[in-house]
């Protein structure tokens, strides 16, 4: 009985998030919604996965709530009869639920554009959700990205499959002895999320952008123009930034975001010089890849001094001849002068707001694993 029950409720909550899509919408985009729909309902329903909010006029974000498995935000940039969205998110049912949100919430116009940011997964899986939504959109990039992408995508999709699959048998074993409600709740959640992700992407190849640009890439519009640009290495070999002066607003991807940065993929010398290249652009609000929308560049330049004195501690550490692990136990959060008071605080609320953390981690020893972390890429990246 109660099987049927939600059943039913599930069916009318797809027909309330997809019901003001039918009319305008292609029948391509239909055939797909109504395949999209019918996956989600067979594994739990289309969730509401991001929180849409006006940052000027004609620009909005839509910040990822938190999954099991990252998801991105999306900066959603309006034109005067389409739209420019910024990233693709970590999976192609993310695309529709918010492609799906937008109209019901925003505004009826089809997307023309989609950058992606950079190569990493959750920014760029969900391509192919765009490619059947809306198949005459363009998908940009820097020429860095796209060559990642191709060559390293598949790769890393690969390996987060497998990451997954074993996560999800650890919290299976995890969800047998909990001991109260909330840890259950909590881990029959994350067994729901990872195998929804398993299913979906083990059958989702990576669509690639078909538009690249090496420097500038320029959107001439009456509402405002937007201004894409490579302003050097810093996470990726390949951020690109969108701009749009008029409405003094900055989309950045993971080069500047609300968490510590992460440091795998990076240029860890070049990166603070990149973002006091960012500095020079003129904007008042910045729209991240994760975590909240910045209403200055005080975060863009905590991120730089952090980045920066990290950088510079591991290369001494290396010349001196210590080990990753070495200098892993060395740097704590405390010993760096970057982290202390505001941006400390900043960070703390960020993670234990937009990402699901281990079961009953404080915000405190979350930092300390990442700065770990931070150092350990560091290490490698500099070599
Ligand atoms: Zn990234």
């Amino acid at each position: 009985m109660a099987h049927s029950v939600s059943r039913r409720s599930r069916r009318g909550f797809l027909k309330e998030t997809l019901g003001t899509v039918w009319t305008s919408a292609a029948l391509m985009e239909q055939a797909f919604f109504r395949a999209t729909a019918a996956n989600a309902q067979a594994t739990g329903g289309l969730p509401s996965l991001f929180d849409i909010s006006k940052v000027a006029e004609g620009v909005y974000s839509a910040l990822a709530k938190p999954v099991t498995l990252l998801n991105s935000n999306a900066a959603i940039f309006e034109l005067s009869n389409e739209l420019l969205i910024v990233d693709s998110h970590s999976k192609p049912s993310a695309v529709v639920a918010l492609v799906a949100q937008l109209k019901r919430e925003v505004t009826p116009k089809p997307v023309r554009y989609i950058v992606n940011s950079h190569f990493h997964w959750d920014h760029a899986q969900g391509n192919g959700a765009y490619r059947k939504l809306a198949p005459r959109a363009d998908i940009i990039a820097t020429e860095a990205t796209r060559k990642l992408l191709s060559e390293e995508a598949p790769k890393r999709l690969k390996e987060s499959l497998d990451q997954t699959a074993q996560a999800l048998e650890a919290a299976r074993k995890k969800l047998v002895s909990a001991a109260t409600a909330e840890e259950k709740a909590y881990y029959q959640r994350a067994v729901r999320e990872s195998s929804e992700y398993l299913a979906e992407m083990r059958a989702t190849p990576i669509d690639l952008p078909n538009v690249t640009l090496t420097q500038d890439f320029i959107i001439h519009d009456r509402m405002h123009d937007l201004h894409l640009s490579f302003r050097g290495r810093a996470h990726t070999a390949g951020d690109v930034v969108v701009h749009c002066p008029r409405k003094r607003v900055v989309a950045t991807g993971d080069m500047l975001h609300g968490f510590l940065p992460y440091l795998g993929d990076s240029f860890p010398l070049e990166w603070p010089r990149t973002l006091l290249s960012v500095a020079q652009l003129d904007f008042d609000r910045v729209i991240g890849g994760h975590g909240l929308v910045q209403n200055n560049k005080d975060v863009l330049y905590m991120k730089a001094r952090y980045v920066e004195e990290l950088a510079e501690a591991v290369a001494t550490g290396r010349r001196a001849g210590k080990s990753a692990a070495q200098l892993g136990s060395e740097l704590t959060p405390d010993k760096l002068k970057s982290l202390t008071g505001a941006y400390m605080e900043y960070l703390g609320g960020n993670l234990m707001k937009f990402q699901v953390q281990e079961y009953g981690a404080k915000a405190a020893d979350v930092i300390r694993g990442a700065v770990q972390l931070n150092v350990a890429h560091a290490w490698a990246r500099l070599s």
